[in-house]
């Protein structure tokens, strides 16, 4: 399966930065080939903005979050339609920093997805465990029981990305082993069989510290379909260089 490369910008970027970031990879886009599909998840703010930046390009683009309701009195919150009309084809799901910032439970990621489906948009489900489960040998427990926790029951053949991001390797320059990233990854593909229609089909990504000089090694190992990358993905270059390293 072609990779999957995901820049997840956070809260970061005022409008002249986002159009600069985006007007810049879709040149490059242009000009030679990646070794995988990029997308964007722009704040909210810049979604629209961007969207025309990318437009003919085909970079894709996705939201960070969403309500898990349709519409209605939930202030300061977006709908997965609204993301939808913003032109966005993916959404991100449960990142650790909505799960531990704004106490998302995986029954609350779980109805997001939910929504996310309904209107037609890709989620990609962040699962990962904290250095203190890490270190309690938890973490195939703790991603197997965020998966089953987080995803709808029939979620039948809608597609659906994961992306495995260890807490502790977020923002923080560490990653796992190689060896550590295959077994959680091989994990996750068993514990989708059952669950999805086509666990084999369902891209994982790996995130966590995702830079130029790990990218390559990060994207061979077996059962990685692409990275969510966060802060490299602020940076033109390294974003470009991460999706040039891919594996194609
Ligand atoms: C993320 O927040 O999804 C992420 C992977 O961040 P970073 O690449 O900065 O570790």
């Amino acid at each position: 399966m072609r990779k999957l490369i995901a820049g997840n910008w956070k809260m970061n970027g005022l409008r002249a930065d986002g159009i600069a970031l985006a007007r810049a990879l879709v040149e490059r886009v242009r000009g030679e080939q990646a070794g995988g599909d990029l997308v964007l998840c722009p704040p909210a703010t810049l979604l629209m903005a961007i969207a025309e930046v990318i437009r003919g390009s085909p970079i894709g683009l996705g939201g960070q979050d969403c309500h898990s309701e349709a519409k209605g009195a939930h202030t300061g919150d977006i709908s997965a339609a609204m993301l939808r009309d913003a032109g966005c084809h993916y959404v991100i799901l449960g990142h650790s920093e909505r799960r531990g910032d704004h106490h998302e439970s995986d029954a609350l990621i779980r109805a997001k997805m939910t929504a996310a489906l309904a209107a037609g948009l890709v989620p990609i489900l962040c699962i990962g465990e904290t250095a203190e489960e890490r270190d309690r040998g938890e973490a195939l427990t703790v991603v197997a029981r965020q998966l089953a926790g987080s995803l709808p029951g029939a979620v039948g053949k809608v597609p659906l990305v994961i992306a495995y991001e260890p807490v502790w390797a977020i923002g923080t320059g560490r990653t796992p082993t190689t060896a550590d990233v295959a077994a959680v990854h091989a994990h996750i593909r068993r514990a989708l069989a059952g669950k999805v229609a086509d666990a084999a089909a369902t891209p994982i990504l790996y995130g966590g510290s995702v830079k130029p000089g790990n990218a390559g090694e990060l994207l061979s190992v077996v059962n990685v379909d692409g990275a969510l990358v966060g802060g490299a993905s602020l940076v033109a270059n390294d974003f470009w260089a991460i999706a040039k390293a891919a594996p194609s």
